[in-house]
């Protein structure tokens, strides 16, 4: 009976190869014998299940492949021309040129993150942020942790655990991946009480509900979906006037951190922390990395009490932050002190565009593209779980659909082509048309935009 397996090259034979020869200049022996092996197992295991032997050729590519993806894994940049500003799956905010720096002196040796330099004894890493945070919104006190998902789990956990929280039924949702706030409570150990109805609830609602066991009354902000026609929700006031009848906390889930008025930008009103501070809610909640422009973080601020008991609970300990990001946080937040956040921050350079300068950007970027492409007038999006219904005017480049090509039309190999080069565009594909959004996209970047597409034309001409 013939051998199944004998066209398979051995081992040796695969690392006496060429082009496998070359990576022993970059990877240690063993790594690759290692690599080598791996992928003869899994031919083998494929040609037991009738899969024909591969070429010695074809294995010697796939190990060079995955010796060269070992080298590569990312997170690395991209460049996004979704329109999308906070786009989640993209990283969310890009940080500020000041916020860089401060990362990179942060990280570059040793920093004073838990020492006090005037009295040379221990100091806390919450202080180089706090004092700003309070300045900027008004608060008694500030403490910052992980992302606003560990805010929320923190303040539920240290002040409501095995008592009850009050949600209205509008409020009680899901943002973006895993953040659904019936989980979050029941991983508090607090306990959800809904009330009212999705579009629905009034004041009375929140006050027939609470009893010996209610811990604090929550509002969440409908960060990512918007819910038209007869609705009805109670504003923040009305629930801090309530809370304080009964002697309960309110607390403010904003989850997008906008410290400036959106609607300045024809955006609908976002809820800022400096509101949600002076209409006295007990503690907010916000991101880092949404509309605060900085890096990931879950912000607290409010009542003193509140934030030192949330301070003391072993679980801000296990959330907190590095000095890295804290000192990218501090740096983000001087702009906003110096009124400056519109010409520093990126995400706030990109809302507040002027629609002429994203005009002219994305004619020269057709004009890269030769006849395949054409600008259009369309929208951006904030996005990212912040403002779901608003948009911003923009000029896009449309590429056609024109051309098919084995089953794929041009945009669809065009967009490929650009996801693949160095450094990867991501435009947005919406049915069969491909666009691409200067506004999401930095001036800066916009050398490396023309070359991308210069030579995404030039490889798809070639195909
Ligand atoms: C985005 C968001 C969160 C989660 O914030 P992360 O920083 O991503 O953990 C929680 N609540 C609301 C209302 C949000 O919009």
């Amino acid at each position: 009976m013939e051998n199944k397996f004998r066209r398979l090259p051995s081992v040796d034979r695969l690392m006496s190869e060429d082009k496998i020869r070359q990576l022993l200049d970059i990877y240690p022996h063993e790594l690759l014998v290692d690599l080598v092996r791996r992928e003869l197992e899994q031919n083998r295991a494929a040609i037991a299940l009738g899969t024909p032997c591969t070429s010695a050729n074809e294995i010697v590519d796939s190990i060079c492949a995955q010796a060269e993806a070992l080298a590569s894994t990312g997170p690395r940049r991209v460049i996004n021309a979704t329109g999308v500003i906070l786009h989640t799956n993209l990283g969310r905010a890009p940080l500020s040129e000041e916020a860089i720096a401060a990362m990179d002196q942060a990280s570059k040796g040793y920093c004073n993150l838990e020492f006090d330099l005037e009295s040379g004894v221990r100091g806390s890493r919450n202080v180089h942020v706090e004092q700003l945070l309070c300045q900027l919104t008004g608060a008694e006190a500030a403490l910052v942790v992980n992302n606003n998902a560990s805010a929320v789990l923190l303040a539920l956990t240290a002040l409501a655990k095995r008592r009850e929280v009050i949600v209205s039924r509008g409020q009680a949702v899901a943002i973006g991946g895993g953040f659904r706030i019936p989980e979050v409570m029941k991983q508090s150990g607090a306990k959800l009480v809904e009330v009212g109805t999705t579009n629905i609830t009034h004041l009375r609602d929140y006050e027939e509900a609470i009893s010996p066991r209610t811990a604090a009354l929550l509002r969440v902000h409908s960060s990512n979906f918007k819910i038209m026609g007869f609705t009805s929700s109670v504003a923040l006031e009305e629930l801090v006037e309530l809370g304080n009848r009964f002697d309960l906390p309110v607390f403010d889930d904003l989850g997008s951190g906008c410290l400036l008025d959106t609607t300045r930008f024809g955006l609908d009103p976002e809820p800022t922390v400096q509101q949600s501070v002076s209409l006295e809610a007990s503690l907010s909640f916000c991101s880092g990395d949404k509309l605060l422009g900085g890096p990931q973080a879950g912000i607290i601020v409010g009542k003193r009490h509140l934030v030192d008991k949330l301070k003391k609970h072993p679980l801000a300990r296990a959330m907190r932050t590095d000095k890295i990001r804290l000192a990218g946080l501090a740096a983000t937040l001087i702009p906003y002190l110096k009124g400056e956040a519109l010409t520093k921050i990126p995400i706030w350079r990109m809302i507040s565009a002027p629609l002429d300068e994203v005009e002219r950007r994305a004619t020269a970027w057709a004009q890269a593209l030769g006849d395949l492409a054409q600008v259009t007038e369309g929208e951006s999006m904030v996005g990212g779980g912040s403002l779901p219904g608003g948009t911003l005017p923009t000029r896009l480049v449309a590429i056609s659909k024109e051309g098919k090509k084995r089953g794929q039309n041009r945009a669809q190999v065009l967009a490929q082509i650009l996801r693949t080069q160095e450094p990867p565009l991501v435009g947005r594909l919406s049915g069969n048309i491909l666009l691409l959004d200067p506004r999401s996209v930095l001036p800066e970047e916009d050398a490396d935009v023309l070359q991308s597409l210069r030579s995404a034309v030039a490889s798809l001409r070639r195909n």
